[in-house]
């Protein structure tokens, strides 16, 4: 996957394409490899913002055309395989309240298979590694070989000043069993505050994460999901030019 880290960078949810557009021009500009935009929201509560849908492949589509970036969306079932794949979607993200259930995985994993692209799993919600590999597993099994993984923390009942805990030690030993498995932080989700992200994602580079995906909105506050934890692209060009990032092999 080139350089070091990969940055994955987006808004959470694709919102206008005048939002797609702003973003990733801007993103253009930074050392990000990868444009992150949810079309599909998986909301935990109904009632919220559920993603703008396959309109929003379009705009991808435009961006992708424009910069030159590659493009990721989740995808939770095999619709949504075939409508990413018809909009050239490069990159295809399995989300957390996804990974735990093996017979969607399935469906996805055989929908992708015999394709060459790139598919990212998420760690499921709960701190379950066999589950998290389990996935893994069913896309390799499906042919994909373009495979990494998303630790994006753990749900808690605690109060914690995590958003999601981040349990490194799962990460770590799955790290340690699949070295060849790029690792990639999603410090948003794991602290569900902007304020924390600088801190997180060099705790994720101490730690030898090969990338990080950080949530990226041109008007954070006004972000139509996961307002508190996205920052602006200017943001993410300092907390990228803050981190202290060591070559892979040093
Ligand atoms: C997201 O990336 O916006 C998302 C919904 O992530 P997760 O599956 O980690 O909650
Ligand atoms: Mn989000």
């Amino acid at each position: 996957m080139g350089s070091h880290p990969l940055v994955i960078a987006g808004p959470c949810s694709a919102e206008t394409e005048e939002q797609v557009m702003a973003v990733a021009r801007a993103l253009k500009e930074s050392p990000v490899s990868i444009f992150r935009a949810g079309i599909w929201k998986p909301r935990t509560r109904p009632g919220g913002f559920e993603g703008i849908g396959a309109i929003g492949l379009k705009w991808l589509q435009k961006a992708k055309e424009e910069t030159g970036l590659l493009m990721a969306v989740e995808v939770a079932n095999a619709t949504h395989v075939k409508l990413a794949m018809e909009h050239g979607i490069d990159v295809f993200w399995i989300g957390a309240r996804t990974t735990v259930n093996p017979f969607t995985v399935q469906e996805i994993a055989d929908a992708l298979a015999g394709t060459d692209k790139i598919v990212l799993v998420k760690n499921p919600v709960n701190p379950d590694l066999a589950l998290w590999l389990g996935g893994v597993e069913r896309l390799y099994n499906a042919g994909i070989r373009k495979l990494g993984v998303v630790h994006r923390g753990f749900s808690t009942y605690d109060k914690t000043k995590y958003r999601n805990i981040p349990e490194w030690q799962i990460a770590i030993e799955l790290q340690s069993r699949f070295p060849d498995l790029p690792l990639i932080c999603d410090p948003s989700h794991i602290t569900g505050r902007r304020d924390m992200i600088q801190q997180v994602s060099q705790q994720a580079l101490d730690l030898n994460y090969d990338g990080l995906m950080i949530e990226t909105h041109p008007n954070p506050d006004k972000a139509w999901s996961d307002a508190a934890q996205q920052v602006t692209p200017d943001a993410l060009k300092d907390i990228l030019a803050n981190l202290i990032v060591r070559k892979p092999n040093d």
